[in-house]
């Protein structure tokens, strides 16, 4: 190990600077979001099966609510834009704007070169768990997504209900696309109502058993029109282990609901962003 300075102490007292204040990001209406709300009606419903994802559309203006209906069981997401797979969920981007577990109020946000909300967490019923004494918390955008590749790398295993595997077929289900093209538009997720955090003493990434209990969910505003993808990971409740079959595992039910139009009075469609892309050439 190398000999630490004699200011050692000093330089690690130095108070850490919030890397992207995000007092000057835009404000959802969230009291426009509640009203519109009540006045939704479920419109349609899709079902992940355990170890196993379904896809859904969501026109901009209307939410989608994740429910766990039977056992605990997380889920990994991913949002497209509906009419250009190009403009996929950012989850490194979410974290720095919002840090590493995602609640009412806070917003997932597009990839380069659009970044701008896709949707915005307007319920989210595990907001009592906080964060633990471990560091864990809930609804992360640290993980990745359980994946076949780091399974064989690891255990040198060939398993096919990973959630990346889940996305990529619900994905081609979706779109037509074969499973090789679809595959390279599935992307890091949000991490429903898995509990996970960083060890303090090693920094590495852990997962917890799941609070989430039947009747918890996570209901989202639809900023633009989206198709999602929702994995009911292999993991179940995260409690153990994931990339095989031996966990429990629960379905998860997608719900749309539509709101009456005159309720989103105001509320408009976000800009892409606004950087020119001249990129200083
Ligand atoms: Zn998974």
């Amino acid at each position: 190990m190398s000999q630490p300075p004699t200011d050692a102490d000093a330089r690690r007292s130095i108070p850490p600077v919030i890397c992207y204040p995000n007092d000057t990001l835009p404000v959802p209406d969230m009291a426009l979001y509640a009203s519109a709300l009540a006045t939704a009606r479920v419109t349609d419903t899709a079902t992940a099966a355990p170890r196993d994802a379904c896809h859904f559309h969501v026109p901009g203006g209307c939410f989608f609510r994740i429910t766990c209906t039977d056992g605990p069981q997380v889920g990994d997401l991913n949002l497209w834009h509906a009419q250009d797979l190009s403009e996929r969920f950012y989850s490194g981007k979410t974290r720095a704007l919002h840090g590493t577990h995602l609640t009412t109020g806070e917003r997932l946000w597009s990839a380069f070169p659009h970044l701008r909300p896709m949707a915005t967490i307007v319920e989210d019923t595990l907001d009592w768990y906080g964060i633990d004494k471990f560091g864990g918390a809930v609804h992360d955008v640290i993980g990745t997504r359980c994946d076949p590749y780091t399974g064989n790398l690891l255990q040198g295993t060939q398993y096919h209900h990973c959630c990346h595997s889940n996305l990529t077929r619900a994905l081609a289900q979706a779109t037509g696309l074969r499973a090789d093209q679809a595959e390279p538009h599935v992307h890091d997720v949000l991490n429903v109502f898995m509990c996970t955090g960083f060890t303090r003493d090693t920094g590495q990434y852990f997962m917890k058993a799941s609070p989430v209990r039947p009747g918890d969910h996570l209901t989202f505003f639809a900023e633009i029109d989206l198709l999602g993808a929702l994995s009911a990971c292999p993991g179940g409740d995260c409690s153990s282990e994931h990339s095989s079959d031996s966990a429990a595992c629960h379905p998860l039910r997608v719900d749309i609901l539509t709101p009456d139009p005159d309720s989103l009075t105001g509320w408009q469609e976000p800009a892409k962003n606004g950087y020119d892309r001249s990129h200083g050439l």
